[in-house]
């Protein structure tokens, strides 16, 4: 059978020559007589590729050393009570509430210290990024943000400035644009959606703050902890490590994050100038928001939604259809997405409109 589309929010594709070297090392990687599911964490094997995938993401990214970087268990949602446990020093933290993400991540924290939802767009469907001048207490532990929201389709144009230390939940579009990290003390990210295969968290944290976690922080979640052992306090997602690193590489060669976001605009521009010109289909996100890395989109009519849904599938574009929260149609289109597919995908809904 031949490969899909596969538009799906997370997990979601990965690139072919990707799935093509995992595949080349099974049963046997390199010299080393076993497959990398095989090896020991501790050994000089494994380490190689975790050095290595760590080197890949700072080399991306631009990290520089005053960052540590860390691999870690239990998808972007363990941090969202890691994050008040090793940064609640004051026991008050900012939260912008820009969708489902955001609002969770936000709900977990107020188990372990004051939050305060300094801005929201929640009453109106999350449909752009709440203002939040003026409201910012740059006395806060931290102010947290979600970079992306993948639900809703929406994007920060431009970052708040705190004196609080920024973290930042980018699971949906880190290594999809360009940031700076130094405008940022936390960034973390589940790896599902731009970065490899499920089970694995990246996290990216400024090393000053490190050192005060919370006393019944427990240790796989204590930041410090985990810098100190190289993310292998216990036994890490070490095959997901590997894969992710393989998917770096196939960045790098795509131009690395400068490269793939001009691609990415160019994906996305393709399906949103279509929208404005559809006389079906309409673009959910307010304008100036819009995320280049999902497309949320509507005819309008749940039984039209339903019946491109499955239109588009029979093209082999799939996974389309939206949250529930918003109802339509979704078409996360991260890194791995070929721009072919965003074309087949125009040209379906072409051919949909004209059937009507
Ligand atoms: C997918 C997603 C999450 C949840 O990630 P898990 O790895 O499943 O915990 C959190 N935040 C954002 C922005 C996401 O897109």
């Amino acid at each position: 059978m031949e490969r899909v589309y596969n538009f799906s929010p997370g997990p979601s594709m990965l690139p072919l020559p990707v799935l093509e070297k995992v595949k080349e090392a099974l049963p046997v990687y390199g010299d080393t007589g076993m497959n990398v599911m095989e090896m020991s964490h501790r050994s000089p094997m494994y380490q190689a590729i975790i050095d290595d995938t760590e080197a890949r993401l700072r080399a991306l990214m631009h990290i520089p050393d005053t960052y540590s970087v860390l691999f870690l268990h239990g998808g972007a949602t363990m941090q969202f009570a890691s994050v008040p446990l090793n940064l609640g020093v004051k026991g008050e933290a900012d939260y912008i509430d820009s969708g489902n993400f955001a609002h969770g991540a936000a709900g977990e924290a107020a188990k372990y210290l004051k939050v305060n939802v300094v801005a929201s767009s929640r009453d109106d469907n999350y449909v752009y990024i709440p203002d939040w001048d003026g409201k910012l207490n740059d006395d806060a532990d931290y102010l947290h943000i979600t970079t992306n929201n993948t639900i809703y389709g929406t994007h920060y144009t431009k970052l708040p400035e705190s004196k609080a230390p920024l973290v930042a939940d980018m699971s949906s579009n880190i290594l999809g644009e360009v940031y700076d990290i130094n405008k940022f003390g936390v960034v973390y990210a589940g790896a599902q959606k731009n970065i490899g295969p499920a089970g694995l968290c990246v996290l990216i944290v400024r090393k000053d703050l490190l050192g005060h976690a919370a006393a019944n922080c427990p240790k796989v979640l204590n930041w410090t902890t985990q810098t100190e052992n190289g993310s292998m306090l216990n036994t890490p997602n070490t095959f997901a490590i590997y894969v992710a690193g393989l998917c770096m590489e196939w960045l790098q060669a795509q131009g690395g994050v400068e490269g793939i976001e001009k691609v990415n605009k160019e994906k996305a521009a393709l399906l949103y100038d279509f929208l404005d010109n559809s006389r079906l289909f309409n673009a959910t996100a307010q304008r100036e928001f819009r995320s280049i890395m999902n497309v949320t989109f509507v005819t309008g009519d749940k039984e039209k939604d339903a019946a491109f849904v499955k239109f588009a599938a029979s093209k082999g574009l799939v996974n389309l259809k939206g949250h529930r929260s918003v109802g339509g149609m979704r078409a996360s289109i991260y890194n791995a997405m070929p721009i072919e597919g965003v074309r087949l995908l125009v040209n379906a809904m072409k051919e949909f409109e004209v059937q009507g």
